[in-house]
């Protein structure tokens, strides 16, 4: 089973946008929200949660962005 990028503990998310930035970043060499493979959006208006939207349709499983996580909001598991 290959290893994905698991939003386990999204109800920590602050919506900094790091793992965003950082997942472009390694995928495309760029910083840029839109062209990340991981999308940070508010879980619906009028809440204070966010939900991680993650393509999987490509590889996920990078410990950088698990790891600048400030709120630790990710695990890395098989899929
Ligand atoms: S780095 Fe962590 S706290 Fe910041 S937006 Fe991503 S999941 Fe949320």
């Amino acid at each position: 089973m290959p290893k994905i990028l698991k939003p386990a503990r999204m109800e920590k998310c602050t919506g900094c946008g790091l793992c965003e930035l950082l997942a472009s970043r390694l995928t495309k060499g760029k910083l840029s929200y839109s062209g990340s493979f991981l999308q940070i959006r508010k879980a619906s208006s009028g809440q204070p949660y966010f939900k991680a939207i993650i393509d999987y349709g490509q590889k996920t499983d990078y410990p950088e962005v698990r790891d600048i996580c400030p709120e630790n909001c990710y695990d890395i598991e098989e899929g």
